[in-house]
């Protein structure tokens, strides 16, 4: 099973814990979004109920039904999501009591994983209380929560503390690294990988945007082009950086013309566009694509120069429909 990032000393407590059988019955896990906090609860119940060899062993029949989340005995609550705002209710508190009071089927150790704790009502929290504090034998609370001062102070008293910090910057940036991901999403994302995975996704989808509008508005007339550079413009305050994604996806789409034309279709990154590129490869090989990466180095170092993001874009854009204009004539 891959290894998890960051808070060692933290997961090493836990562990002995676990190994020397003295687990608190309610732990409080605390600490930023998105650092591996519900990651270390599930790896403990899989750790703790193991059947197999090196746990966890993630083959087993206990591994395997955890993973799949249909372990009978290893709960995680998360906020009812037939409701409008992300509470947990008093219903559900009700429902995990009386879960409680049947036998457990095979686990070594029940879990009860409460995520996030401060989604409880007032209500379900008062009625989970006595439980927390006393629960049947051989199960386990883990309560999760990045907001631990808006829980009730009955809750935070009647369970013990576990506070994660941030992943290392170094090990997070190798992380993303291995993942093919930008490793300066470790600074930008404050330590947490689950932070620096949604940034990723976010960028990758918006280049996808991008990729797409580009492809369909070159080879438009101008005025469809310039409402594409200035909705890139508008997009967002830093205007030069949505122009740098849009001028990064052009060059992979020059890339990709190149797979295209050098009959390396499975090479291209944008397969879904692999008939428009295949249009480009015929009008831009391989002087038009020549010009076309000079004329990006050249934006790229007006970018660098702070010229306004959406001139630059244009000129470009100009010049690619040139290209392909010309093509289409001769
Ligand atoms: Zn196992």
């Amino acid at each position: 099973m891959e290894s998890l990032l960051g808070n060692e000393e933290v997961r090493v407590r836990l562990w002995r814990a676990a190994d020397e059988a003295r687990m608190h019955h309610c732990y409080l896990f605390e600490g930023p979004e998105g650092v591996g906090k519900a990651m270390t609860a599930l790896r403990l119940a899989l750790s703790v109920n193991c059947l197999g060899e090196g746990a966890p062993c993630g083959a087993c029949s206990s591994c395997r039904q955890i993973l799949a989340g249909t372990h009978p005995d290893i709960v995680v609550v998360v906020p009812d999501p037939d409701r409008a705002t992300r509470v947990i209710t008093a219903d559900q508190a009700r429902g995990i009591i009386a879960s409680l009071q049947l036998q457990r089927h095979s686990a070594r150790r029940r879990f009860v994983i409460i995520d996030p704790a401060d989604a409880l009502t007032e209500e379900a929290a008062n009625a989970l209380l006595k439980t927390f504090e006393e629960p049947p034998a051989g199960t386990q609370f883990i309560l999760i929560t990045a907001r631990a001062a808006s829980l009730l102070p009955t809750v935070r008293s009647r369970s013990q503390r576990v506070r994660f910090g941030p992943v290392p910057r170094a090990e997070l940036e190798q992380w993303l690294q291995g993942r093919g991901l930008d490793p300066a999403l470790a600074v930008l994302s404050a330590g947490s990988p689950g932070y620096a995975l949604r940034l990723a996704d976010g960028e990758a989808q918006e280049r996808r945007e991008v990729v797409g509008q580009l492809l369909a508005t070159v080879g438009q007339p101008l005025h469809q082009l310039f409402s594409f550079t200035e909705a890139a413009g508008k997009k967002s305050d830093g205007s030069v950086e949505r122009t740098t994604l849009a001028v990064d996806a052009l060059e992979e789409l020059l890339r990709d013309t190149v797979f295209v034309a050098s009959g390396r279709e499975e090479d291209a990154l944008h397969q879904a566009h692999l008939g428009a590129l295949s249009v480009w490869a015929s009008a831009l090989f391989p002087g038009g694509v020549a010009r076309m990466e000079k004329a990006i180095a050249a934006a790229r170092d007006r970018l660098r120069l702070n010229v306004n993001g959406r001139v630059v874009l244009e000129a470009l854009l100009t010049a690619l429909n040139l290209e392909l204009s010309q093509a289409r004539r001769g």
